[in-house]
């Protein structure tokens, strides 16, 4: 491994001076944000401070306009996209990055044509190669654990908003990736709902699972992370433990910030 490259195994991922415009507007102004693995890092900040474009950045669903990142110690390779922003380099890399990081979005995205176990397989099936017979197995195993026993075969429709969501999660486990990346996972779900939802991202903290989870749920984040950023105007803030972050926060925006939630 040479100096340049980071070591593969402690660091899931390392973020270095992503910058993104969209046109005239410059949404991320050099984030810097690393991973170990099995740390859960909760990202909050105000609405429009870049933290879903940062997530996106990540697994390059949006091109970031410069910077370097490294995804489980291996640097990824980027291409002029012809819009002035990066693009990873092959479609292998694309599939590499898509399978490494898992993510889970606020409106669950997922097929509405597709019973949840057609859900489960497309992705192990056509981006990974897994043989059909054992995606299906596994889409069930992953079904079951976050308590959809009885729900293979429905379409995501006739569920509810907290079944949906949890079957997006069993989706993003499917591809068995190095880390899970949630932007407000429960932003968009009746209050009745959200615990359904956080418990089974706790049961994944809990073994060990790499996250990087957008939340406005605080006392969620305070919990379940082993390490809290504040994006403010497309930058780091501030960021800290759990413990510290929130007893004892630093700048005048994150203190203003916080009160808000209490
Ligand atoms: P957050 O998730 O923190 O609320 P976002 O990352 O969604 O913030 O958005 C940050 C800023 O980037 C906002 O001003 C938003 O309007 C802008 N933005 C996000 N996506 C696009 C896009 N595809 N095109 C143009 N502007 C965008
Ligand atoms: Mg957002």
């Amino acid at each position: 491994m040479s100096e340049s490259e980071g070591n593969a195994s402690t660091e899931a991922i390392h973020a270095e001076q992503i910058h993104k415009r969209f046109g005239a507007l410059e949404v991320l102004k050099g984030v810097n944000l690393s991973a170990r693995k099995g740390d859960v890092v909760a990202i909050i900040g105000g609405s429009g401070s870049g933290k879903s474009t940062f997530l996106r950045c990540l697994n390059c669903l949006d091109h970031p306009t410069s910077g370097s990142l490294r995804i489980n110690g291996e640097e990824v390779r980027f291409k002029p996209d012809g819009h002035g922003d990066l693009a990873p380099a092959s479609r292998q890399q694309i599939r590499q990055l898509r399978s490494r990081l898992a993510m889970v979005f606020q409106n669950f995205n997922l097929w509405q044509h597709r019973t949840l176990l057609e859900n489960m397989i497309e992705a192990p099936v056509h981006v990974l190669g897994v043989p059909r017979k054992q995606a299906i197995e596994e889409g069930k195993r992953l079904l079951d654990r976050v308590g959809l026993n009885d729900k293979h075969d429905a379409y995501p429709a006739f569920l509810s908003g907290g079944q949906q969501q949890r079957a997006a999660i069993a989706r993003a486990l499917a591809v068995d990736p190095l880390a899970m990346l949630f932007d407000e996972p429960t932003s968009a779900l009746d209050p009745e709902l959200v615990g359904e939802v956080l418990k089974v991202i706790q049961s994944l903290a809990d073994e060990g699972r790499t996250m990087i989870l957008v939340t406005h749920e605080m006392a969620f984040a305070r919990d379940v992370a082993t390490r809290v950023v504040f994006f403010h105007n497309g930058v780091v803030e501030e960021e800290g433990p759990p413990s510290e972050f929130f007893s004892n926060p630093q700048s005048e925006r994150l203190q203003k910030f916080l009160s808000n939630f209490n």
